[in-house]
C-alpha cells in the first residue's frame, strides 16, 4: 500500500535544503558549470541562464554559445568565461567536458539537426548530472531512445507543451501528473513540470508542488532563469532531487520580490534574475 505521493515546498522545506557558505570554502568548492546556451537571435536566453546561474552560488560559469555570441556574452555577464562554438550561429560541436561538474543545455538553442547531434554526444559522454530545458527537451523528444541514457542526477524542466511533446497527451492536468510521475520513474529522472505550481517530481514518483512564483512570471525568458538556477545548484553538488526543489522555490520567491518591486504587469525575465538570493 502506498502512501500519498504528494507534498508541499513551503518556505520552511525549502529553507532547511540550503547548506550555508563555509568560510574556508573556495570557488572550488562550488563547482565548475557549463552552460551550452543562446543562438542567433536568442542570445538573450543564454544571457538570462547565465546571469541566473552566477547569482545562485556557482563557483566558476563557462559558456558555449555560437560566435556570433562571443562579446554579447562577455560583455553582459564578465564573470562568465567563453568558450565559442566553430559555427557562427547555432551549436554544432560539444567542448571536452573533464573540467565541468555540470551541464545545463537549452535555452534559445533552436532545432538544427547539427544541435542534435551535439545532444547525443553529450547524453553519450557526460558523467555528471544534466540539466536540459527548452530547445534541448524539443530534440530530446526527437530522439526518445535518448531518454533511456540520462546520466544520473539529471533534472528536465518541461513546461506543458514541451511535456506534452516528450510523454504524449494527457486530457487534463491530473492526467498529466500520473504520465509525469510515471516518466521521472522509468526513466529515473527529476522532472519539474512548469506552470502555475510547478510540480517537482523525483524519480521514485513523488510529487512536490511548489508554493512561490506569480502570474507576472507568464513571460518570456523566466524559464531560462530557472535553468540557470538548477544548474547552479547541481554544481554545488545538492542532489538532483533537493535542487529540484531548492531552486524552483528560490526562483518562484525571486519572482515574488520583483512583483512586489514592481507589479506583476511590469515584471520581466532579469527583474527574477535581479532578486535572486534571500
Ligand atoms: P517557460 O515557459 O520555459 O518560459 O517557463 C516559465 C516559468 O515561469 C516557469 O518557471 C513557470 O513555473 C513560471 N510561470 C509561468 N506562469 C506562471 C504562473 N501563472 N504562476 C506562477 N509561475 C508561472
Ligand atoms: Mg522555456
Amino acid at each position: 500500500q502506498e502512501s500519498t505521493p504528494y507534498y508541499f515546498t513551503d518556505a520552511a522545506v525549502a529553507r532547511a535544503l540550503i547548506r550555508p557558505r563555509l568560510k574556508f570554502s573556495h570557488k572550488g568548492t562550488f563547482g565548475h558549470a557549463l552552460l551550452i546556451a543562446g543562438s542567433y537571435g536568442k542570445m538573450g536566453a543564454a544571457l538570462l541562464a547565465g546571469s541566473a546561474c552566477l547569482r545562485s552560488g556557482v563557483g566558476l560559469l563557462t559558456a558555449h554559445v555560437p560566435r556570433c555570441g562571443y562579446s554579447i556574452v562577455q560583455t553582459y555577464m564578465p564573470e562568465a568565461m567563453t568558450q565559442v562554438d566553430p559555427h557562427e550561429e547555432i551549436i554544432t560541436a560539444l567542448p571536452a567536458l573533464e573540467p565541468y561538474s555540470v551541464v545545463g543545455m537549452g535555452p534559445g538553442l533552436g532545432k538544427d539537426p547539427q544541435t542534435l547531434r551535439v545532444l547525443e554526444a553529450l547524453i553519450a559522454q557526460a558523467q555528471v548530472p544534466l540539466v536540459l530545458d527548452a530547445d534541448a527537451l524539443n530534440l530530446l523528444a526527437e530522439n526518445p531512445a535518448l531518454l533511456q541514457k540520462l546520466p544520473q542526477g539529471t533534472i528536465l524542466t518541461p513546461h506543458p507543451k514541451e511535456f506534452q511533446r516528450l510523454a504524449g497527451d494527457a486530457a487534463h492536468d491530473y492526467e498529466r501528473l500520473a504520465l509525469a510521475r510515471r516518466f521521472a520513474r522509468k526513466y529515473q529522472v527529476v522532472l519539474c513540470l512548469k506552470g502555475g505550481h510547478t510540480a517537482v517530481v523525483f524519480p521514485d514518483g513523488t510529487v512536490h508542488f511548489n508554493a512561490t512564483g506569480n502570474a507576472g512570471m507568464a513571460t518570456g525568458g523566466t524559464g531560462d532563469v530557472l535553468t540557470g538556477v538548477l544548474t547552479a545548484l547541481l554544481a554545488q553538488k545538492y542532489p538532483a532531487e533537493q535542487a529540484a526543489q531548492l531552486g524552483v522555490y528560490q526562483h518562484g520567491a525571486a519572482g515574488d520580490r520583483a512583483a512586489e518591486q514592481r507589479t506583476q504587469t511590469a515584471l520581466i525575465a532579469s527583474d527574477v534574475v535581479e532578486n535572486l538570493g534571500w
